[in-house]
């Protein structure tokens, strides 16, 4: 397809004047002498230049996209509506308290509600991402213990966690010490209890964890964490399984990060912006980045008066049009929160179910939000590995799920339905994927060159990231 560059036709353009400026004031030297090259082309040829390049893309709104791990729920048009609001949208975050009280009530009330929903006692809204969450709380933990005169340097890690795990706590310079999984799919409590030692600062967790199984074992994990005098911190990316049944303070978590863009509708995907609140527990209040957004009674303020605060991890206070977006899918959902996180759980037992009969499934039994599938006996048998299933979905109008992650299960399909899906779009989901079951058994062939209908076939995977290449060059 041709830029839009490629396209300019020199013909139908709009002229923005024509009269002609009085450039006098400009000295000559920063006169431009040559064109500048904006391509000038009429409104209906522009119009269907971008209709064509949206058309290449996949989202929501076009067909199910059971990526595990990411939650893409719908994401409520509203949301989109409110965030665009004059008030909001044109505020300057250098604008004094009284001028956007407004905004910090907002903002209050939105810590307020995730105070709730996790059971924390704080919250920081500063975060941009889910990762960025895990670094800030991964760096409220290290000045705990630097505080508290008790430097410690590892970091537990089970090999069931999303990469980001010992990324942000290798970041904050902590030692990554990795724990195994048992047979269940969970953390083997024997083997953390191996690796334990007075110099672990804390335990990094994800729960239900990424294989959408539930830790049967966190509250003799957090006692025995605690009686270490470790802390444990709670991945929150997998909240929409559970919103409403128990939370992380229940379980004996100390610090937690939310991702507002997966569980609180919040479009995401196409790299745009995220949020990742961090909440914390009474004793680790002090630390979070300043400053605060808190309440005197009468009007909402920027508290900066943090004790021992890490210090500010964003510009400003962070992603505020997702706060929004956030606070209204909350207000909206009220105890349907509770609701969304049942519906999303039987979505994916009634998916693992079905899928079972034809894909292998490492762990048999009752899963969270989601569940992940093991490809490895039909690439034996037939030569399809999970990527060509990945790709022949792509295929049939479905985005593919999240493969081979977790690292655990080999050739794995991770697939999260999310509550937003209805019963016939998780029967056609199933239809289409016993479709390339047997098609795999038939006539594999055609797999192993999927997909055919995509603007893009199969792209270097690496060669993107490794050479980026940005600008177009005529
Ligand atoms: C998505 C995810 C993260 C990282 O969140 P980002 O917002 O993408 O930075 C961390 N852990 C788990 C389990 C996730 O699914």
């Amino acid at each position: 397809m041709e830029t839009i560059f490629e396209k300019n036709n020199n013909t139908n353009g709009i002229l923005l004047t024509d009269e002609k400026p009085d450039l006098s004031i400009i000295e000559s030297k920063f006169l431009r002498t040559d064109n500048c090259g904006l391509p000038d082309i009429g409104e209906l040829e522009v119009l269907r230049h971008y209709k064509e390049l949206s058309d290449r893309n996949f989202c929501i709104e076009k067909g199910f996209y059971p990526l595990g791990s990411c939650t893409m729920k719908y994401n409520p048009k509203v949301n989109e509506l409110l965030a665009s609001l004059e008030g909001f949208s044109n505020l300057h975050p250098s604008q004094p308290d009284e001028d956007c009280q407004g905004a910090l009530e907002l903002m209050y009330k939105l810590q307020e509600a995730l105070k709730k929903i996790t059971g924390m006692d704080a919250f920081t809204l500063q975060p941009a991402a889910g990762a960025h969450g895990e670094l800030t709380g991964m760096m409220v933990i290290k000045k705990y213990f630097e505080v508290k005169g008790d430097v410690r340097k590892k970091v537990i890690v089970p090999d069931s966690a999303h990469g980001t795990n010992p990324a942000s706590a290798a970041l904050c310079g902590f030692e990554i010490v990795q724990v195994k999984s048992n047979k269940k799919g969970q953390v083997d409590v024997e083997d953390l209890k191996s690796v334990l030692t007075p110099e672990v600062a804390a335990i990094m967790m994800t729960n239900p964890n990424t294989l959408g199984i539930f830790e049967e074992q966190v509250l003799e994990i957090s006692k025995i964490m605690h009686e270490n005098g470790s802390l444990l911190y709670y991945d929150g990316a997998n909240f929409n399984a559970i919103m409403g049944y128990t939370n992380p303070k229940l379980m004996g978590f100390d610090v937690v990060h939310l991702n507002l863009h997966k569980t609180f509708a919040t479009p995401h995907g196409g790299g745009g912006p995220g949020a990742g609140p961090v909440g914390v527990v009474e004793n680790l209040k002090e630390f979070l980045p300043s400053p605060v957004i808190d309440f005197d009674g009468e009007k909402y303020f920027r508290n900066y008066n943090i004790k021992h605060t890490i210090g500010n991890v964003r510009d400003f206070y962070g992603s505020f049009g997702v706060l929004v977006r956030a606070y209204a899918y909350i207000l909206m959902m009220g105890k349907n929160l509770k609701e969304a996180s049942e519906n999303a759980v039987l979505n994916a037992n009634y998916l693992k179910e079905q899928l079972k009969k034809y894909y292998t499934l490492p762990f048999d039994t009752i899963c969270k939000h989601e569940f992940v599938l093991s490809g490895e006996d039909l690439k034996h048998k037939t030569g399809v590995s999970t990527l060509n299933t990945a790709k022949a979905l792509m295929d049939e109008n479905t985005h593919p799920p999240t493969v081979y992650f977790p690292l655990i299960v080999h050739e794995a399909m991770m697939i999260e339905p999310t509550e937003s899906e209805t019963k016939e779009r998780l029967d056609e989901f199933v239809k289409t994927m016993i479709k390339i079951y047997e098609e795999a058994n038939t006539n594999p062939e055609k797999l192993l060159s999927a997909p055919h209908s995509t603007p893009v076939k199969r792209v270097d995977e690496t060669l993107a990231a490794r050479h980026p290449d940005l600008s177009f060059k005529n």
